[in-house]
């Protein structure tokens, strides 16, 4: 049933794209079919990435079929989410937990991740979670809803044609570095939630949907710091939870001259089971990196263990050891033909202040 769904979505983008690549002339962080240009592949590695999370779901072996109606099981189990806030060490800020449910896909998917660029001059400035519609969405942390309906992105309250469709924004009882922290919920089916309610973390605040610029159900989730603005998001991977035992790979990725290596796709292989993610670095317009790492690379729930980085270019296969330690960031810096470095960022942005693990509670009204 689930594999249906996903060919009939499917034919949906392939119908949609179409129309979509006509018509975009908004800067938008919406969700689109990926236009990663994926790199040739060797056969042991197209295999293995079949176990990749997003797979497992389509690939399980076994799966019993129920009369009931109810949603499908999810086959592709994690451990519980650390409890928020979560922070190891002072640089790490994990203070949101999932906005989807425990029993449901709860992570990012791998093919529309932030900072990617789906059509010219058009960034992904949140992740993308895969649900089916009606599966509840839920606030990623306390505080304050500061819009609820449509018109986000316009401004223009109750405007049908948003991108964003319909939409929640929380402002949350904590902030980081001293500025405020938003959370914002887009493409929902349905908003049960007000401006100015106060909600907790894990609270309904709606469901997920199709609205807006989407070609298909999903929850389209971003991080912003500072403004609750399009230009003031971070990635929301260094901002969730983790699984209990898994960890988070945070790379800098740039050539000679400082400038950051774009576009350049990075597999990340465990050691221990043979299975390969394959994440893509950002630049540096539109989206912005974590005030401490610098970022341009992030890959979130990577269970705890030794991993190889390998990048392919000028036909050469580049590759280091990192290790994923449980429940916080394993940084790294790579310069363009092998400068690899696992110490911490050289230079911090100048305002960086390590934040105390627990954010202060402020309630607003
Ligand atoms: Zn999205």
């Amino acid at each position: 049933m689930k594999q249906t769904k996903r060919q009939i979505r499917n034919t949906q983008y392939a119908t949609l794209i179409t129309v979509y690549c006509s018509l975009i002339t908004v800067l938008l962080a919406s969700c689109m079919t990926p236009s990663l240009a994926a790199e040739p592949t060797p056969p042991f590695a197209a295999a293995r990435e079949t176990a990749t999370p997003r797979e497992v779901q389509t690939e399980a072996p076994m799966r019993f079929v129920l009369p009931s109606p109810g949603a499908e099981p999810v086959s592709g189990w994690r451990p519980p989410l650390y409890p928020i806030p979560w922070a190891v060490t002072s640089y790490d800020h994990f203070y949101f937990t999932r906005p989807n449910p425990a029993d449901q896909v709860n992570w990012p998917q791998p093919d529309y991740r932030y900072g990617g660029v789906f059509f010219a001059n058009e960034v992904h400035t949140g992740v993308d979670i895969d649900a089916f519609l009606g599966t509840p969405v839920l606030a990623a942390g306390s505080g304050t809803v500061v819009w609820a309906g449509g018109g986000f992105y316009t401004g223009v309250v109750d405007n049908t044609t948003d991108p964003y469709g319909l939409a929640v924004s929380i402002r949350h009882d904590f902030g980081y570095q001293g500025k405020p922290l938003f959370t914002l919920y887009a493409h929902m089916s349905q908003v049960d939630v007000t401006v100015g309610q106060h909600v907790e973390a894990g609270e309904q605040i709606g469901l997920v949907g199709e609205t807006g610029k989407t070609t298909g159900p999903h929850l389209h989730f971003e991080v912003r710091l500072g403004e609750n603005l399009y230009h003031h998001t971070l990635n929301p991977e260094l901002w969730l939870s983790p699984p209990q035992g898994w960890g988070v790979l945070v790379g800098r990725l740039h050539q000679y001259n400082g400038l950051l290596l774009e576009s350049t796709n990075v597999r990340v292989i465990s050691d221990e089971t043979g299975v390969i993610r394959v994440v893509r670095t950002y630049g540096s317009q539109t989206i912005n990196p974590d005030p401490y790492y610098q970022e341009n690379m992030v890959l979130s729930d990577l269970p705890a263990g030794l991993y190889q980085v390998s990048m392919v270019y000028d036909g050469r296969d580049h590759r280091f050891w990192v290790e994923i330690l449980p429940g916080q960031a394993t940084y790294f810096t790579y310069t363009m033909y092998g400068d690899f470095k696992l110490i911490p960022p050289p230079t911090p942005a100048l305002d960086f202040v390590p934040m105390t693990p627990t954010p202060t509670a402020t309630r607003r009204p």
